[in-house]
């Protein structure tokens, strides 16, 4: 049998309804909250940042949305995100990948106020969820645990397995998953032998950008399988896993339309929480 397909759709009406309720709790004359968008010059940020601002503008959550120059020197960057940190019509500051090359991959971690840091990429946030104590944890992999948990998958007591470990996917994907309770195993490019790790997995989470990377033999009978990838093959959106692993698994993750409008759900749940709006954020 085909596996269950676990669509986001509903998972982000879920989060949708929560919001609405919670920013009808704002009276009428209420500054909104705002989410400052730094935007890179590359397709595939653009294309993210316009899904942002369909999915705010539908809850009435403010975006100021800033193009991120090329050429953009790192002290200009830096007096920027200075600038939105000490706005205080600014609720949450975004800084999509990939930045412009003259931007050192961490400084955005030393940088970002904490209190405004709505994906979770700052040193303090990072470093809470890596103590189990998450506050703000990053969009993608949340939204994939919360894709589980909405389809009853049981996490606890369950071998994880974890392809990709970058700062915004793999790695804080697995320390989530340990918090839920899972045992974890996190693979990468130099990880030997990969189809042997992932056979393993009761869940199997892939956030490698390889397209079509997990072939039905990479996969256990009857795992649930969760796909974070994203390429572009041929004018289409594809995953890492390949589409025969549909008749191994037993629930697999669509692209699209799967983890990926997930995110942009769990950004806004991000930023009303950094507004005061939803304290007991992110669920326990
Ligand atoms: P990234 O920074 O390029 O990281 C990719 C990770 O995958 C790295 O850790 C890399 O290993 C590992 N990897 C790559 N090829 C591999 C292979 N053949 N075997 C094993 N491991 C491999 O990418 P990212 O920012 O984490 O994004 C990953 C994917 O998720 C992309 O397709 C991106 O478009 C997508 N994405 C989706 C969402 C969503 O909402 N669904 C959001 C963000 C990103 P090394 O560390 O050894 O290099």
């Amino acid at each position: 049998m085909p596996a269950r397909l676990l669509t986001g759709a509903p998972v982000v009406e879920d989060l949708h309804r929560e919001i609405e309720t919670r920013l009808a709790t704002l009276s009428p004359d209420a500054p909104r909250p705002t989410l400052a968008l730094l935007v890179p010059e590359d397709p595939s940020a653009r294309a993210y940042a316009k899904a942002i601002r369909k999915q705010f503008t539908k809850l009435n959550l403010n975006i100021r949305a800033i193009w991120l120059e090329e050429t953009a020197s790192e002290a200009e960057f830096v007096r920027l995100v200075k600038q939105l940190g000490d706005d205080a019509s600014i609720t949450g500051i975004l800084a999509l990948q990939p930045l412009p090359r003259s931007i050192p991959r961490l400084l955005l971690a030393n940088l970002i106020p904490p209190e405004k840091d709505v994906d979770g990429v700052s040193f303090a946030q990072q470093g809470r969820l890596a103590l189990g104590q998450p506050d703000i944890a990053p969009s993608t992999p949340l939204g994939g645990l919360l894709l589980l948990r909405h389809y009853g998958i049981e996490i606890a007591g369950h071998h994880a397995v974890v392809i990709g470990r970058s700062p915004v996917v793999g790695r804080p994907l697995a320390l989530l998953l340990l918090a839920a309770d899972a045992t974890v195993t996190i693979c990468h490019s130099r990880t030997p032998n990969l189809a042997e790790m992932t056979r393993q997995a009761d869940i199997l989470l892939t956030a490698a950008g390889h397209p079509r990377l997990v072939t039905a033999d990479m996969v256990k009978p009857g795992a649930v399988v969760v796909d974070f990838g994203v390429s572009v093959i041929d004018g289409q959106l594809v995953g890492d896993v390949d589409p025969a692993v549909r008749e191994r698994a037993s629930a697999l993750t669509p692209v699209p339309g799967g983890t990926g409008p997930v995110t942009t759900a769990v950004l806004a749940c991000n930023l009303l929480h950094l507004a005061g709006l939803w304290p007991d954020w992110p669920p326990r």
